[in-house]
């Protein structure tokens, strides 16, 4: 399958070929057609499988067809959650429509409102905002959303998680009732449904299970090793395998901020990436990671959600996750979009309950090695266990990001 067949303007397949994309991901494949004949779409799908194109690419071709009115109101609003996440779409519409006379820009907090008022009113036709920003700005009118033609729920999931249903109703109440809807999540709880059947009309359901979910693309291991000596050992593993990008998640913003230090007195450049760093930071620091200037990004959970960092190629979990999912969600960020990638996780003995959780999640058990000299004191029964004794594979359970679809939703 290639992208022409998709229905896609020339305009468009140009700026795709300049991305360097050959083939549309499975989500791009199956949500693409829909959404150009204006339907309704429900896609479950995660960070990593191309939905970002998935959407960007026919709303832009929708708005690139459509009249350009000439005061720019927004004609497609394109809502989610965090401010990184917001800051990587508008990255991909702007690629997108590099062929296009269409306007696009992104509101967030945390920044200045000031130059961002400024640039809402030159007017734009695809605004991709965080909730309460663009609240905050259309209670100030420096914008309408009377226009919108076309509204994107990205991550509904975590906008939930987060508490934006409140400002999600409110900014709904803006909007025009007649207009395109479509709604974006990794996972489909109660609530998600709930919101879904008040917002979308005889949705198209599409689903694409991560090219890069667990078990295929992802080489997942553990390694057993009591806490106070997990410095050693990731610093270890970096210098020693020479890794040059590493994205490392740590329970606590605390915690990420001592290991990032500890990282850079080991002479390894590394940054801290949590929710109270302030927004010049983290751009910072995912910026010089992206570039390289930064080995090591220590990353929260929260921080890391929809960070877009392709090709990332290790993924350490310094402490596990105590919710399952969010694991799930860690090691999506290595081997995506079709690479390779590891993913390995430091345990010490109080962390072996999470262990369990994730592999009853996974429907596998984790590989799991002691390294020699750091071995765990406090655990004989594991201590002396070959790591070949735990390679042991269970027959799969259904796909973890699969499990919670109500596939009754489809109607
Ligand atoms: P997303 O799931 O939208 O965050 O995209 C994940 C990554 O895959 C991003 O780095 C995209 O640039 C990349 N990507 C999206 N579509 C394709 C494609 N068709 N072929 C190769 N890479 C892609």
């Amino acid at each position: 399958m290639s992208f022409n067949t998709l229905g896609l303007s020339d305009a468009l397949l140009r700026a795709i070929d300049k991305k360097g994309y050959t083939t549309p991901s499975p989500i791009q494949e199956k949500a693409i057609p829909p959404i150009l004949e204006r339907k309704d779409v429900l896609a479950s799908a995660q960070t990593g499988t191309g939905k970002t194109a998935g959407f960007t690419l026919p709303l832009l071709q929708i708005l690139s067809q459509g009249q350009i009115l000439r005061k720019r109101p927004v004609r497609a609003l394109v809502l989610t959650p965090t401010r990184e996440l917001a800051a990587q779409i508008l990255e991909n519409v702007k690629a997108y429509s590099e062929f296009l006379d269409l306007r696009s820009m992104v509101i967030f907090g945390g920044v200045n409102d000031k130059p961002q008022i400024r640039g809402l009113r030159n007017g734009v036709d695809i605004l991709v905002a965080t909730p309460g920003r663009l609240l905050d700005l259309h209670n100030q009118k420096a914008l309408s959303l009377s226009n919108v033609e076309i509204l994107v729920l990205d991550e509904a999931d975590r906008m939930l998680d987060m508490g934006f249903q409140r400002d999600i109703n409110k900014i709904l109440s803006l909007l025009p009732k007649k207009r395109q809807n479509l709604l974006f999540s990794a996972t489909f709880s109660k609530e998600i449904k709930k919101l879904a059947n008040g917002i979308l009309h005889h949705p198209v359901w599409v689903e694409a299970a991560p090219e890069n979910t667990t078990a295929e693309k992802v080489d997942q291991k553990i390694y057993r090793v009591d806490q106070k000596r997990k410095t050693e050992l990731i610093i270890k593993f970096i210098a020693e395998g020479n890794w040059q990008q590493v994205l490392v998640f740590t329970r606590t913003k605390h915690g990420a901020n001592r290991l990032s230090e500890k990282m850079s007195k080991a002479g390894i450049t590394a940054a801290a990436i949590h929710g109270n760093k302030s927004q010049g930071a983290r751009t910072k620091a995912l910026g010089g990671f992206k570039k390289g200037a930064i080995r090591v990004l220590v990353a929260t959970d929260i921080a890391a959600r929809g960070l877009d960092i392709p090709l990332l190629p290790h993924v350490v979990n310094f402490e596990l996750p105590n919710i399952s999912e969010d694991y799930v969600h860690r090691i999506g960020r290595t081997g995506r979009a079709g690479a390779s990638g590891e993913a390995i996780s430091l345990v010490s003995q109080e962390e072996l309950s999470y262990v369990k959780g994730i592999e009853r999640l996974l429907g596998e058990k984790l590989k799991s090695e002691v390294i020699e000299g750091f071995e765990p004191t406090n655990n004989v029964e594991h201590n002396n266990k070959p790591a070949s004794r735990n390679n042991s594979h269970r027959k799969p359970k259904p796909k973890s990001n699969t499990r919670n679809y109500n596939r009754r939703s489809r109607r």
